[in-house]
């Protein structure tokens, strides 16, 4: 199988396999440099505002490079990042509990379920400690103790408490400060700012990436920009679920042309379900609300013994209740990693135990943390997350239990990229939830925004320069090139034919219809003979699609039925490489769990000898079946072993 653009390269630093410690300040220190005054010589195009973007382009304009930034946002203070509740990670220390940066690492490589890159993960539990000092540096309000000093909660697969964090509300928080950066920079004059703009595809031109094809949204054009360089901030996927917990507008729509265009997509069945999220309450819902990881420090997971209990959580008795994960993961508890504690609801709710209307959620239960604590010290730390849930279901979690079950969170598939942050297209870079690196097959809570704040403040500024600096003197390709004209009508035309189709049912009736199949086929659990339903339905589904699909108004106004359109067409496309990626990958690791591959007592069964590799896909055309890629892992620091949290 022959790579189209770029080679299969994960270019790990000196010292990756012998002394990762000192391997990312020895690359540092070997990169090549962009001199102060050469910076002002190149452009970067960064699409996406949210904390991997915003912080990105604002470092880089600081450091003097001319940056253009495009978000289909209306500012870029609504990307989802602001939706971020619980925390970030950051091996400081400051509990004095045994944490340090070594510990951050095995817990992320662990975490991960041996299948990240352990220099990557390394870098990142080295640069926390800075995000915290760059955060705090801007203003951004973390909790403090009774001291002054930052204070620290618990997430899962942690035994230590590292998560900063501002009341429920950190990713807004750190936002605010990573915008603030940005406007400063708009203000100067080093950053355009383009909102309410669309990136639509990717100019890949003489095997590198030239620009980008945008729509504006609210008018309609379609335009052309060109730069030096490309980078995605463009968040995760979760939203191909249908229902999921993040921002209604989320897609894969930049990605996945990038892919198109060459750039390789890595393990696309690596989806994290998050355990605490309100459960459905009626078949026509179209977002579901999380209630933070956090939570888990003080409320504990039960269900009643009995099968279709019928009394209220109060009536049931200590004796007739399950603390389950209690019970089965006692050195972990209530806060064992997401995909532990999301397939073991599954599991109770299936065999009959679920609470609620619906009988399909679990208890979180403060009980007995507010008789221990008082309820006004549960105020202060989750006061605006219980005011949430109060609004959301009517009931007064600080009297009964809130009711939690797993959803669609996080996707820790997304572009392969290198050490540097490069895709395999020259010239093409990803960071934040976007790309594939770091987290494996299951994120640890807290560690997304400590991602996307590493990967834009800490770690593209320099890699960047290291692409950059062999194109002194090169101006960018000119956007009016017909390279750039042929992208622009492929756009225009995927725009017009939604609104000519002229079908029956809407946009969000087959994207409801294709979360469906992706949920019951590539959700929780997957096995061979649902995989093999969805490689077949999918498609089908899709095609029903193209015919039928309804798209009213117009392409020259704001139409967000037809902006829908294209980001769903996207959604079937990855949903069929999604499922036959989970086909290939005969083990169950992490998030992704194979009925057929499960030990004795339930667990996830790894297969080490056939599968410690990165799956990445590449695009072989229309209704072809894609390649499959490997990048094989290697592990000197954290030998892999079965991961237990008992
Ligand atoms: C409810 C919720 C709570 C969470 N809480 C936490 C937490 O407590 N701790 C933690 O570590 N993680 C948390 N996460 C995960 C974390 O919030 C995300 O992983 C992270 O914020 C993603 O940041 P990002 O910058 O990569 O992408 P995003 O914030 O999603 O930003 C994507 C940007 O790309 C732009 N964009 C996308 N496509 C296009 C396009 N085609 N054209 C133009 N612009 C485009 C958007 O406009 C947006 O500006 C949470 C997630 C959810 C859903």
């Amino acid at each position: 199988m022959s790579l189209k653009v770029g080679e299969l390269n994960s270019n790990l630093p000196q010292g990756a396999t012998d002394n990762i410690a000192e391997a990312w300040t020895n690359h540092k220190f070997d990169m090549k440099l962009v001199n102060p005054a050469n910076k002002r010589k190149f452009d970067v195009i960064v699409v996406g505002t949210g904390l991997a973007g915003s912080s990105a382009a604002a470092t880089m304009a600081e450091l003097g490079y001319n940056v253009k930034v495009f978000t289909y946002n209306d500012s870029p203070r609504r990307a989802h990042s602001i939706a971020a509740q619980g925390g970030i990670n950051g091996a400081k220390n400051y509990q004095n509990d045994g944490d340090s940066v070594h510990r951050l690492f095995y817990d992320t490589v662990k975490g991960g379920d041996f299948r990240s890159r352990e220099a990557n993960v390394h870098r990142l539990a080295e640069v926390s400690v800075d995000i915290i000092d760059q955060a705090t540096a801007q203003g951004v309000p973390f909790a403090r103790d009774y001291g002054g000093l930052l204070d620290n909660r618990s997430f899962g697969g942690a035994q230590v408490s590292r998560t900063f964090y501002a009341r429920g509300q950190t990713g807004q928080q750190l936002l605010l400060g990573a915008y603030s950066a940005l406007m400063r920079q708009v203000g100067a004059g080093t950053v355009e700012l383009h909102t309410r703009t669309e990136m639509l595809d990717l100019v890949v031109h003489d095997g590198a990436a030239r620009g980008i094809v945008v729509r504006d949204l609210v008018t309609g054009e379609v335009t052309s920009h060109s730069a030096h360089a490309v980078v995605l901030a463009t968040g995760g996927y979760g939203n191909v679920y249908y229902l999921s917990t993040n921002a209604m507008m989320c897609n894969v729509t930049a990605a996945w042309r990038a892919h198109r265009r060459g750039a390789l997509f890595a393990n696309p069945c690596y989806t994290q379900i998050h355990p605490t999220c309100i459960p459905s309450s009626d078949e026509f819902q179209s977002k579901l609300t999380l209630m933070s990881e956090s939570l888990r420090n003080d409320g504990r997971i039960w269900v009643p013994d009995a099968f279709e209990e019928s009394r209220s959580a109060a009536d049931v008795p200590e004796s007739d209740r399950d603390y389950y994960l209690e019970r089965k993961y006692p050195a972990f508890g209530n806060l064992v990693p997401r995909d532990v504690a999301s397939r073991n609801a599954k599991t109770v709710v299936d065999q009959g135990k679920g609470v609620g209307p619906m009988k399909n959620g679990v208890y979180l239960d403060f009980a007995d943390a507010i008789g221990r604590l008082g309820e006004d010290s549960i105020r202060e730390k989750y006061g605006n997350l219980f005011d949430m849930y109060e609004r959301i279901t009517g009931e007064d979690p600080y009297k009964q239990p809130m009711r939690i079950y797993p959803a669609t969170h996080y996707t820790m598939g997304g572009l392969w990229v290198d050490y540097e942050l490069q895709s395999n297209v020259p010239g093409l870079f990803c960071v934040g939830e976007a790309n594939f690196s770091d987290h494996g097959a299951n994120r640890l809570g807290a560690s997304a925004l400590m991602q996307g704040l590493a990967d834009g403040y800490f770690v593209l500024p320099y890699t960047i320069g290291n692409y950059l600096a062999d194109q002194l003197g090169d101006a960018p390709m000119n956007s009016n090139d017909a390279a750039f004209g042929a992208v622009e009508a492929e756009v225009q035309d995927r725009t017009n034919r939604w609104l000519a189709t002229n079908g029956t049912k809407s946009v969000d009736y087959y994207h409801r219809e294709l979360g469906k199949l992706v949920w019951n086929y590539i959700g929780m659990e997957r096995d061979e003979n649902g995989l093999e339903k969805a490689i077949s339905e999918i498609p089908a589904l899709k095609a029903e699609y193209y015919k039928n699909v309804r798209v009213l108004g117009s392409g020259e106004s704001l139409n967000q039925s037809l902006e829908k359109a294209g980001r769903v067409a996207d959604f079937f496309e990855l949903a069929e490489l999604k499922a036959r990626d989970a086909l290939a990958r005969e083990e169950s690791c992490g998030g992704h769990f194979r009925v057929e591959h499960q030990d004795a007592e339930g667990e996830a069964d790894r297969d080490d000898e056939n599968f410690q590799h990165v799956a990445a896909w590449e695009w072989t055309g229309e209704d072809n079946v894609q390649n499959r890629h490997k990048e094989e892992l290697e592990f000197n620091y954290v030998k892999p072993s079965k991961r237990s949290y008992k």
